[in-house]
């Protein structure tokens, strides 16, 4: 073998081995062990964190991020100035950072830093803590980061903080220091300015001291119920101390929160399955909490059987924070409800479990696959609760869809979070127009492909990082159908569907029907016509970039046509009857299709809006 093949041979291998990690799924690994010292009259508290941070990447790190959540919460903050000057501010949070005192700010200093036993170089700004490693973390490798802080709560403006409207002591969430996530896209150092999380998958290991009057709920499992009582045991415990210390773990999670209420009232239930249900709450709002854990149990048995079997042994619903977030293995949400509300919350927040809690998509590049896919379980099973039987139960999305389009300020889906000109934008596409991708996904899928899909989608992927790419090929193979178009037009772009009858003629007493794409996001199409003597007959294109067809979905006899190559801008139906025994021809009977002009999908043509009305066709 001479030399310049021997050197051949080592380029070909570098780059075999480079093509091969870059189709192998990786992520990065996290042990936190954190002591926390809380003081209840100061509102501040001071934490021990052991890191062990396992490199699975196969890079070299010489730089690592953590999060500083607390230091938003100063006048002047990226979030202070990002609330006081969007077009739409949050009402939660306006001016109200400006206008914070020393004592009501919120900060995490860091004391002190080693990298295994090493001091390291570290520098704050704002809420990042920027750290220049002793030594790089080369790929496979371990580190272990020693850490000491100081803390004070903020008063709660959003989301975490103290004395919260609702008179809760504290909301502890983004309230310790953490370690920013390196995946497949790289780092994701980016400053809290008030919006959404995307954590290290790792194992939790916590003790906090507090005032033994506190109650405290929260991610992880209690492991000193003894010693604590407080409702986590049957007996009535009356500690000897006046301060206690509760231990929490939690294996397998991403981030770790908690609330903490010397008023607070546990109760606790079992699921069918097993899981423990726990409800921390106030007593002025006891009368609709006590009527939760019945509505919950059933929602817990829906999601598992429809979207995956939730694997961890307890959830927490604690009354805190200012709406509803969700937390791995709990959440914090504002009680002071009607009854519909909390369960509407609840429910929302606990299938965040699904989505986001287990697949961990970084919720500010994919909002919409947390928040919209989140939304549209949600709109289920609330019409599954409340027997409601919604013709479509995820209409409000398709109209707050809608409404975006007509007030032209919609941002494409790919948006980051934090990045949206408008509030109202970020959430309508991120919730529902989230909501209205999958619901529509059942349409170019059909809805066993898309509920087979979400159960694999769960299983190939809960415990990582999931991405826009990773769902599309999970539909993909599910359902045998090209699907790059639709994330394309729908997800990357603000194109819309606008498909419509153009004209309905009639020869030698036969029906033509010439429809036309108006909107530029192609789609395949349903048809219904409907006879004078009530018979029905659906007619079914299919989009040549599909590659493929749905399998059938409903009783009424379908008509597989010529598929729709879309750059073709009409489409001529002919159908074998006459006009005389037509009562009417319908675009998208089952309303599933987001076309963003109905008035065009119908012959004869109806005046008034006639979406969402029920068609027998379901
Ligand atoms: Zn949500």
């Amino acid at each position: 073998m001479n030399k310049l093949r021997i050197l051949w041979l080592g380029f070909f291998g570098v780059f075999l081995m480079n093509t091969a990690q870059a189709q192998t799924y990786w992520q990065q690994a996290v042990n936190y062990e954190m002591e926390i010292d809380f003081d209840v009259t100061k509102h501040q508290f001071s934490g021990k964190q052991k890191l062990t941070y396992q490199n699975n990447s196969p890079d070299t790190l010489t730089k690592v991020f953590y999060h500083l959540y607390f230091n938003a919460f100063q006048p002047n903050s990226m979030m202070d100035v990002r609330s006081r000057t969007i077009t739409d501010p949050d009402p939660r949070v306006g001016n109200r950072i400006y206008k914070l005192n020393e004592d009501e700010i919120g900060y995490q200093k860091i004391q002190s830093l080693t990298q295994d036993g090493k001091k390291v170089t570290y520098k704050t700004v704002g809420t990042i803590l920027e750290v220049t490693l002793d030594k790089p973390i080369l790929p496979r490798q371990k580190t272990v980061f020693k850490m000491e802080f100081e803390a004070q709560v903020p008063l709660q403006i959003r989301r975490s903080g103290r004395d919260n409207k609702e008179g809760i002591s504290y909301s502890m969430t983004q309230w310790y220091p953490k370690l920013a996530e390196y995946d497949i896209e790289g780092w994701h150092a980016n400053p809290y300015i008030g919006r959404e999380f995307h954590g290290v998958w790792g194992d939790f290991d916590v003790k906090i001291t507090i005032d033994k009057n506190y109650v405290i709920g929260g991610t992880g499992y209690l492991q000193n119920p003894n010693e604590i009582g407080h409702g986590y045991t049957k007996k009535t415990v009356e500690p000897k101390t006046k301060r206690l210390t509760w231990h929490f773990v939690a294996p397998k999670v991403h981030d770790f929160a908690w609330g903490a209420d010397p008023d607070y009232q546990h109760d606790m239930v079992k699921t069918k399955e097993g899981i423990e249900l726990h409800f921390f709450y106030q007593k002025d709002v006891a009368d609709n909490w006590k009527k939760l854990p019945d509505v919950m149990i059933e929602c817990f048995a829906i999601m598992n059987q429809k979207f995956g079997k939730y694997p961890y042994k307890q959830y927490s619903f604690i009354q805190g924070g200012d709406g509803g977030m969700e937390y791995p293995m709990a959440t914090l949400i504002t009680g002071g409800r009607n009854f519909q509300s909390l369960v509407s919350v609840a429910v929302h927040e606990s299938i965040h479990s699904w989505f986001q809690g287990l697949l961990a998509t970084n919720e500010a590049k994919y909002s919409w696959m947390d928040e919209g896919f989140t939304t549209y379980a949600q709109d289920l099973i609330l019409d599954m609760l409340f027997d409601t039987k919604l013709p479509n139960p995820q209409y409000q999305n398709y109209r707050s869809y809608q409404v975006m389009i007509e007030r032209n300020i919609e941002e494409p889906q790919t948006t980051h979070a934090d990045h949206y000109e408008r509030n109202t934008a970020y959430g309508i596409s991120s919730y529902s127009k989230g909501a209205v991708f999958l619901h529509q996904l059942s349409y170019i899928i059909g809805q066993e492909n898309l509920e087979k899909g979400m159960l694999r989608y769960f299983e190939e992927w809960k415990f990582k990082h999931p991405t826009a790419r990773d769902f599309k090929r999970v539909m993909e193979k599910t359902s045998g159908l090209e699907l790059d178009w639709y994330f394309e037009h729908w997800v990357e772009t603000t194109n819309t569907i606008d498909y419509g009858i153009k004209t309905v003629t009639e020869t030698d007493g036969k029906v033509t029907i010439l429809l036309e794409r108006i909107g530029r996001t192609p789609m395949p199409l349903d048809i219904l016509v409907t006879q004078k003597d009530g018979s029905k007959k659906l007619y079914y294109i299919p989009l040549r970039i599909m590659r493929g067809e749905k399998p059938e979905e409903n009783k009424i006899k379908r008509v597989t046509l010529t598929d729709w190559p879309w750059t073709f801008p009409e489409y001529e139906l002919k159908l074998d009857e006459s006009l005389k025994n037509i009562q009417s021809i319908q675009i998208n009977p089952s309303e599933r299709m987001a076309d963003i002009n109905p008035k065009n999908d119908r012959f004869p043509s109806l005046d008034t809006q006639f979406r969402f009305v029920e068609t027998e066709e379901k």
